[in-house]
Order: C-alpha cells, then structure tokens, then sequence
C-alpha cells in the first residue's frame, strides 16, 4: 500500500525577487509549515544566491504570462520584492493583480536621504542624468547598474568607473554589434555589500570628481554616499520610478510578514 503525498500547504506565496529584501523575506517564511513558498528571480545575474523555498529562474512572458503562472500553480500572495528601479516587472504584477484578484504587495525599501556636507542633484531619470552629468564632474563613479550604460554612451568627455556585478551585456571594444558604452571607461566587477573603507579608496584612487547612483535605498550599497560626503564631492540621484497605483506597500520584510499574517487569518 503505498502512502498518500503529503498535501501541499495552502497558502502559496510567490516574491518576486532579486534583492535582499525578497531573500530575507523568504527566509523569513521558510519555518512556516502551511506556507509555500517560491522565489521567481530574472535570471540576469550568473550565479545569483538561491532563497531557501522554491526558485525559478526567468521571465513569465509579461502580465498575462505571470497571470497564468499565479493561476496554475495556486497562488494566494504575491509580494513583488524587485529593485525599485525594476519598473516593467511592477508594472506586470499590477496588471496580474488586476487580471487574476490575488493580491499583490510591492516590498520597497525607503529611498536615501541627503545629510548635511551632502551636495545632491536629482534626476528623474538615466537620460536626464546623463543630460546633467557633464556639469557636474569629468571623473565619474557610475553604479546604476550595466543595463543603462548606452545611455551614457555620448559623453565622450568624461572617463567612467562603472560598477557591476556582471560585465555590461555584449561588451567587446570594437565589436561593432555592441551595445555602444562610453569610449572612455573602466570596469569594475563587484557585488556588494561594499564597506566605506573600500569606497574611499576608489574615489581617491581613481580621482573620482562625481558619483552617479540610483536611489536604491538600504545600506548595502550607502557607504559610497558617505564617501562621497567626505570627499566632497556632488552626486547624481536617479529617482525611483513610482509604485504602481492601487498595490498595498510595505518598507520592510517586517511590513511584509504582517500583511502575509493578516490576509492568512482574514
Ligand atoms: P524589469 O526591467 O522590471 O523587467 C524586465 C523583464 O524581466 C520583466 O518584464 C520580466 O520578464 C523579467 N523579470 C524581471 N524581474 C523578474 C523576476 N523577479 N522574476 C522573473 N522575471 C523577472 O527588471 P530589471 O530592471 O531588468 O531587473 C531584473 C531583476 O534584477 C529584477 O528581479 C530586479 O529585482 C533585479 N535588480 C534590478 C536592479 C535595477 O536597477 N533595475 C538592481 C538590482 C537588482 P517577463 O515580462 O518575461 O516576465
């Protein structure tokens, strides 16, 4: 007689993932028995660190395509824990919650603030900042990320120390199938949390004149503001795209426990 399979539990929460929060909040849930629970990251990243719980790994197909996915694989929850400058991937978790009625929570970290000795100028956009760039310095740091770099691509007074975890995509001088970079940049690959020590080095070593950052938010990744303060030197912030309408928020994976908790009793 062979034993029946263990019913899964009922409750289904799907993150969407790729930050710190979405793997502390699958942390989180990992003791909870009658919770599920699957991380969905992009897949952008070569070796991302694996959440305990379920992974998958790549793009749904847009909103109708997530929509199908929540729908087959019974899903009660989704908390959209993306970068907040992971604007399309909102966009399509809205419009799933709109499509299939399974709420949808976006976990956003607050944004940074300037200190006193800051000397910030915001942008509302990578094309705006790279409008404001050339006044403000000639040696930048750049840290928004390698998927924006074209749009820097035209500024060929400045010389670029660009930060990311993986090499800008299709980034081999003289290819000319390549997504156009800045000619004059260097590349440096890292992965953060990165420490202030380390931040000041760079910015002396390199001669860096101005840091360009998204308003990621958290502290990962705030030293180099820091840095920047003590350097005296200005910074470019790229604001965040807004929350889409009509999505519950919570600033931290305690938030987001208490909205998980409250719809699991309601
Ligand atoms: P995006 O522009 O908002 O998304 C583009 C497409 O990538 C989406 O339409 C979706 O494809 C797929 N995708 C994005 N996030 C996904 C996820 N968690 N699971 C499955 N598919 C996903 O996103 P992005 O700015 O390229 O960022 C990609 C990932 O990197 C995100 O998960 C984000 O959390 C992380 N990240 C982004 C930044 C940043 O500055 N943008 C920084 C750090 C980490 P389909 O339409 O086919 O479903």
């Amino acid at each position: 007689m062979s034993a029946e399979p263990a019913p899964l539990p009922a409750r289904h929460v799907l993150i969407l993932g790729g930050t710190t929060e979405a793997r502390r909040l699958a942390e989180a849930l990992a003791g909870d028995p009658s919770c599920h629970v699957t991380t969905s990251l992009a897949g952008r990243v070569a070796s991302p660190v694996l959440p305990p719980g379920d992974a998958r790994i790549g793009g749904f197909g847009g909103a109708t395509g997530l929509a199908a996915w929540i729908v087959a694989h019974d899903v009660t929850r989704v908390v959209d824990a993306t970068h907040p400058f992971a604007e399309r991937m909102s966009f399509n978790a809205a419009e799933a919650q709109a499509l299939t009625g399974v709420p949808l929570l976006a976990l956003r970290r607050p944004g940074w603030t300037p200190r006193p000795g800051d000397d910030w100028t915001f942008a509302d956009s990578l094309d705006e900042a790279a409008e404001r760039l050339p006044g403000l310095g000639s040696r930048a740091f750049l840290t928004t990320g390698r998927m924006g770099l074209h749009t820097f691509a035209h500024l060929t007074d400045t010389w670029f120390l660009v930060r990311s975890v993986d090499p800008p995509p299709d980034f081999v001088r003289g290819d000319p199938q390549a997504a156009p970079v800045p000619p004059r940049l260097e590349v440096l690959l890292d992965r953060g949390p990165f420490a202030l020590e380390g931040e000041r080095e760079l910015i002396a070593r390199h001669r860096i004149d101005v840091l360009v950052t998204k308003d990621s938010g958290g502290t990962a990744t705030a030293p180099k503001l820091t840095a920047a303060r003590e350097a005296g030197i200005p910074v470019l912030v790229v604001r965040r795209p807004p929350v889409p309408e009509g999505v519950a928020r919570a600033e931290s994976v305690a938030a987001a426990l208490e909205w998980l908790a409250a719809a699991a009793g309601a």
